[in-house]
């Protein structure tokens, strides 16, 4: 399957489907895409990466903002 889904970096208004935080990851699957905050990436992480048609991960950009707002 071909879709064409441009990358494009995630910004504040990119939020979680879990609980809400900032994402960090953007989890590209036949079935549309979904966006976790660093802590639900890792959680879902072996169970998804492997059936993924693009795993952006952004959790580099944490380290240059504050961790107390950079996770939930
Ligand atoms: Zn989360």
């Amino acid at each position: 399957m071909t879709t064409a889904v441009a990358t494009r970096e995630l910004s504040a208004m990119d939020r979680c489907d879990r609980c809400g935080a900032q994402a960090y990851v953007r989890v590209v699957l036949g079935s549309g895409e979904l966006l976790f905050c660093g802590h639900h990436a890792r959680q879902h992480e072996a169970q998804l990466r492997p059936i993924a048609a693009e795993w952006q991960d952004e959790t580099g950009r944490l380290q240059e903002k504050s961790p107390a707002l950079a996770d939930d």
